[in-house]
């Protein structure tokens, strides 16, 4: 199946372009989500990690206290590295059984994280989300309700603006309007479905 890789820094607008994708039927796999899914109640990833951290890492309705766990791994980075080990294997095989299961024209794997791990190796095209940093800090203090300073913290640890830019086989520019966002999404989908047209006939050809 024709795979494209979705990815942007934070509030470039992965989930504003994914809604778009979506709404032309379009199978959009959210990494972040995946990421949730695997350590969901009665997930063996979750009972791993209450056994290596105590079970004061749950919440005393069972699940995952996700802001206590990335404070652990913000400060020890050999604990973060013990985490990553235990979940991107287990995010990569859910990414790829609902790939797998997929009957759209083709999918879209929406991950902030495309490209700093080995999420790219799963998809056939790359497009990125490009606003200047100022646009990213503004929108997403707006939207999560925080404070300039964490948002450029968290820019900080992500992959430079430019080496994203240079993965990218396609870019897309959301410095516009939601108004200007969509056409350039509908163009992109027209590419992709001759493309993954395309992969299919040299598959039986
Ligand atoms: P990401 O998923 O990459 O973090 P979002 O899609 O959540 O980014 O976008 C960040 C915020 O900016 C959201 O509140 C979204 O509604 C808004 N947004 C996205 N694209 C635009 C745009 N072109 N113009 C104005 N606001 C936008």
């Amino acid at each position: 199946m024709f795979v494209v890789g979705l990815t942007g820094g934070i509030g470039s607008g992965k989930s504003a372009v994914s809604q778009l994708f979506e709404q032309l039927a379009v199978d959009v796999i959210d990494a972040d989500q995946v990421a949730r899914e695997v350590v969901e109640p009665g997930e063996a990833a979750l009972a791993k990690i209450a056994q290596r951290f105590g079970s004061d890492i749950l919440l005393s309705d069972g699940n995952l206290d996700r802001k206590a766990l990335r404070k652990i791994v913000f400060e020890a980075p050999r604990q973060r590295d013990w985490l990553e080990q235990l979940l991107h294997p287990l995010i990569r095989d859910r990414i790829l059984l609902k790939l797998d299961n997929s009957k759209a024209e083709y999918a879209i794997l929406a991950s902030p994280l495309l490209l700093e791990t080995d999420q790219h190796l799963l998809v056939n095209h790359v497009v990125v989300i490009d606003v200047d940093e100022a646009t990213q800090i503004s929108r997403t203090t707006e939207r999560d309700n925080t404070d300039a300073e964490q948002v450029e913290a968290i820019i900080a640890a992500q992959i430079p603006r430019d080496q994203r830019i240079a993965k990218a086989d396609d870019l897309i520019d959301n410095s516009g309007t939601p108004d200007e966002l969509k056409p350039l999404v509908e163009k992109l989908h027209t590419k992709f479905l001759q493309k993954a047209r395309q992969e299919r006939e040299s598959d039986f050809g």
